[in-house]
């Protein structure tokens, strides 16, 4: 049987439980031999971004260390120019010809597929997995270029936006990022965040 490789693209800042919920019951669910978080460089649907990629890197290392089934991917933060999901798939479909690909997002994530670069070209190189978040609906399937799996995952209402504001203004971010990630985040002063936890 052919290996099946999951990608979990973000811009994990900082990654969260949320993002290791949906790895996981990927993981588990689609019967994927690995999951990568897919770190990447320039993440041209948000705007800037304030954390450097160097970091976000670091803090995504923190968060799989200790889970033998995940690994960070950094091809897109070694990339110049902006992060296109279709460049990506092209690359590993040839390093990993005998891979099957399912690319992994969230609702909200998924609702901006319309507007990717080359959108049709990453569909035919991937299965595209769409997972439940809170708040979000699955876009209609017309406004999509192919069918998408959809995968339900126990709903965590957790961001990156929120963990950054509850660093910051010294909140509990215990339980919502792994203790690695926590530990990280304060080491390398990102967000505001008090040099040890509360
Ligand atoms: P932001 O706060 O900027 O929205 P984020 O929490 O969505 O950030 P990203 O790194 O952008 O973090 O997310 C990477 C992928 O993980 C996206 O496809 C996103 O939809 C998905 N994701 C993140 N958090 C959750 C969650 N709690 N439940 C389901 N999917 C999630």
């Amino acid at each position: 049987m052919s290996r099946r490789l999951g990608l979990l693209g973000g811009t994990f800042d900082p990654p969260h439980l949320g993002h290791l919920v949906v790895a996981e019951c990927a993981r588990v669910e689609l019967g994927l031999d690995e999951v990568r978080l897919l770190v990447a460089g320039e993440p041209w649907m948000k705007g800037a971004t304030v954390t450097s990629a160097a970091d976000r890197l670091r803090l995504a290392e923190a968060a799989v260390s200790g889970d033998r089934h995940l690994r960070v991917d950094d091809r897109e933060v070694r990339r110049d120019g902006p992060t296109f999901t279709a460049d990506t798939l092209v690359e590993l479909r040839a390093e990993e010809p005998d891979a099957e690909l399912f690319f992994v997002l969230g609702e909200d994530a998924a609702a901006g597929l319309p507007r990717w670069e080359r959108v049709e070209e990453a569909f035919a190189k991937a299965t595209f997995v769409v997972v439940t978040r809170p708040g979000h609906a699955a876009p209609a399937a017309d406004v999509l270029p192919a069918a998408v799996v959809h995968l339900e995952v126990p709903q965590l209402e957790v961001s990156s936006t929120e963990l950054r504001r509850r660093f910051g203004a010294g909140l509990a971010t215990r339980y919502l990022v792994p203790d690695a990630v926590d530990a990280a985040v304060r080491e390398l002063g990102l967000y505001g965040a008090a040099a040890t936890a509360p």
